[in-house]
């Protein structure tokens, strides 16, 4: 069974994860948008009329290759949004994210285009990812220019763990509260039960556009890896609702539960290649750690748990020297 892409996919979901965006893109400029493809795997679609008051909206995904359910969720919606083009009501980018990792079925080519987004890349410089996140930047950095206040940037990713929380979101703190309650609401709307709020940069592709493009930017983790065409799709529907009325510009629905909230305790960088970890790759996502307890160590750098309980997300002693290797949490609401 292959993950790439190929025959047997339904057509909206081929068309998106090979970022052919012909017919969708030709639906809305029938109906009078402003359509263009910037670059490949970017298409934005305007009000003919710039109007300050409407929001822009970034939905991005495939930023990880095997990341699928994202596109799969977002074809099947963009396919029945551009049958019905005019309730589009914001201005849209979406992006998808790494194509030539989409189409092998892999993560990345050369490293992870999602700490990519900054300006010191280090040894990754060089890398295919370096590139194609220079390409998104300035696509991303000419869609926000001179759009209204109200900027959106949903990542959509799915984890490659387990998680006590299986849908839950990154939200930079710099986000200005009005935004940042918002950015919330939609996300309990959602079905996200668990937000970090995150208060440093990583080099993700959502902490880029909050920090410097004034969006309310999250990295949202939507269940777990699938293969393409094969996800479950019913996992996805609160999200997938919630984002169609967002471009749609219907009222929010009652959320089912507000999500509960944690803060950044400390993340966990791996210094050298002396790193070693307590806890790995396979590690649940929201793993509680008590007080004392040894979570890496790294040379003469020993990291514990301060906090009478702190939950460990993204454990990956993996990652290459000079990268987080996990975060650690702790709920404040
Ligand atoms: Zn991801």
């Amino acid at each position: 069974m292959s993950s790439a892409p190929g025959t047997g996919l339904p057509e909206a979901v081929r068309a998106l994860a090979e970022a052919d965006f012909g017919a969708v893109a030709q639906r809305f400029r029938d109906a009078g948008f402003t359509v263009a493809l910037p670059a490949s795997g970017i298409l934005t679609v305007r009000s003919a009329e710039p109007d300050a008051n409407r929001a822009s909206v970034l939905v991005s995904v495939g930023v990880h290759g095997d990341e699928t359910g994202p596109i799969e969720m977002v074809a099947y919606l963009l396919d029945a949004l551009s049958r019905t083009p005019r309730a589009l009501a914001v201005d849209l980018m979406v992006c998808v994210g790494n194509i030539d990792a989409i189409r092998l079925g892999k993560r990345f080519i050369d490293a992870d285009l999602n700490r990519m987004f900054r300006a010191q890349r280090g040894a990754l410089a060089g890398t295919f990812e370096a590139g194609r996140a220079d390409v998104l930047i300035d696509a991303t950095r000419a869609f926000f220019d001179g759009s209204g206040p109200a900027r959106w940037h949903l990542d959509l990713h799915t984890a490659i763990r387990p998680s006590y929380y299986p849908m839950f979101a990154i939200v930079p703190e710099l986000i200005a509260d009005g935004a940042r309650e918002r950015l919330i609401g939609w996300m309990g709307e959602a079905g996200i039960e668990a937000i970090i709020m995150n208060p440093a940069s990583a080099g993700t592709y959502s902490y880029f556009t909050a920090e410097h493009l004034g969006a309310a930017g999250t990295t949202v983790e939507l269940g777990r890896v699938g293969t393409l065409g094969q996800n479950d799709l019913s996992q996805f529907a609160a999200a997938s609702g919630a984002l169609d009325r967002l471009l749609r510009g219907q009222p929010a629905q009652q959320a089912n539960a507000a999500p509960r909230v944690f803060a950044t305790a400390q993340s966990i960088m791996k210094l050298s290649d002396a790193f070693s970890m307590s806890v790995g790759r396979e590690t649940w996502n929201f793993t509680p750690m008590h007080k004392g307890d040894v979570i890496a160590q790294d040379g003469e750098t020993v990291y514990t748990v301060q906090h009478d309980e702190e939950l460990v997300v993204f454990p990956n002693p993996d990652v290459r020297v000079g990268l987080r290797a996990g975060i650690m949490v702790v709920r404040i609401s």
